[in-house]
């Protein structure tokens, strides 16, 4: 059959594509301080390889593709990247995450393409914490952006890292912001996705404790109805405008329903954000495959996604979980 089914009769529907492993911050959960190794430029794939791919894999049925990194806005004519996916019609939806220090200016265009929603990660509301937590002193325009998007037509949620330790007494304030505005806010649990693998924490946030911790601060709040490969349970506070989520990243109870696989800046083709990458896509783009050998070799990796988080990651043959987000793509 010509289209991507995994061995549990998933259908992938979903890339998420990293155009970049550079970024202009440094979060503390996601690189050490003085950066990653970046790859010198020709190992990244070319925004016409990036095309290429998602073109046949939109005929294999991907119909939705999220732009993410490192950070996809410090990338040389990234909206040039969106220009030329938006003409692609069976891609229905596209989706960006992004730090938001470089969005502001690129608003207006991003609503005439083909982006519905953008993800943007601020992870404090306060600037001095903000420096702590991203290593650069840019809160100011990353919440510049955030009020310039509340004023665009495209839809926004915001992504909250939720760190033992540093931002955990901010969870209520974000919730907050769904009150009056129609965001959004997605709390993620921490992953050891680094650079140095896991950290060591007093409490372990995951998705009980910040639902729990939610609910002592709200005793009404209600189930919001999301789409069935979502990656986030959701709930509104009554009354309130916008919504909360949470993302059970780490604890990974939401791999049923996954119909996703990733792409890294590299070319490395991802069955799941815990495998090590099952193969050098831009070796078999480079080696002249034919759309054709393209999409078989997709079909192929796609029939051996494993069954969840857990197996991919007892699957890894270079180690435990420790390589940072902006490599992978997050
Ligand atoms: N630079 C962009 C940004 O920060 O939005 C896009 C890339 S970033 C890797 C994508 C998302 O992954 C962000 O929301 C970030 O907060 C999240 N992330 C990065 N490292 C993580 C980790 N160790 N655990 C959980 N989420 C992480
Ligand atoms: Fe950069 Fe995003 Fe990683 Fe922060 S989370 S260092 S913004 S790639």
């Amino acid at each position: 059959m010509n289209t991507l089914i995994d061995p549990f009769g998933r259908q992938i529907s979903y890339l998420r594509l990293a155009v970049t492993d550079r970024c202009n911050l440094r979060c503390q959960y996601c690189m050490p301080e003085k950066g990653i190794d970046i790859v010198p430029r020709q190992e990244l794939l070319t925004f016409k390889e990036m095309y290429r791919i998602t073109r046949v894999l939109s005929e294999l049925g991907v119909n939705k593709i999220r732009l993410t990194g490192g950070e996809p806005f410090v990338r040389k004519d990234f909206i040039g990247l969106v220009k030329s996916l938006s003409h692609n019609d069976r891609l229905d939806q596209i989706n960006i995450t992004t730090n938001g220090a470089l969005v502001k200016d690129h608003i207006s265009a991003l609503e005439q393409l083909k982006v519905k929603s953008i993800n943007l990660s601020i992870d404090s509301l306060q600037p001095e914490k903000f420096l702590r937590i991203t290593r650069r002193d840019q809160f100011a325009r990353v919440w510049e952006a955030y009020l310039e998007l509340l004023k665009s037509s495209l839809q926004l949620k915001l992504n909250v890292v939720v760190q033992s330790g540093f931002n955990t007494d901010e969870i209520v304030d974000f919730v907050k912001l769904t009150e009056k505005e129609d965001i959004s806010v997605r709390f993620i649990e921490e992953m050891p996705f680094n650079g140095k693998g896991l950290r060591e924490v007093k409490e372990n946030w995951d998705f009980n404790k910040i639902l729990n911790h939610i609910g002592g601060s709200y005793d009404q709040f209600d189930p919001v109805e999301s789409g069935k490969s979502s990656t986030s349970r959701n709930y509104r506070v009554k009354g309130y405008k916008g919504s909360f989520g949470i993302i059970p990243a780490f604890t990974r109870t939401i791999c049923n329903d996954c119909n996703r696989i990733r792409i890294t800046a590299t070319g490395l083709f991802k069955n799941c954000l815990f495998d090590d990458g099952v193969f050098d896509l831009k070796e078999v783009l480079r080696s002249g495959a034919s759309d054709d050998e393209l999409k078989q070799v997709f079909i192929d990796t796609v029939s051996k996604k494993p069954r969840n988080g857990f197996e991919a990651e007892a699957n890894r043959t270079i180690g435990g979980v420790s390589e940072s987000m902006s490599t992978i793509g997050g």
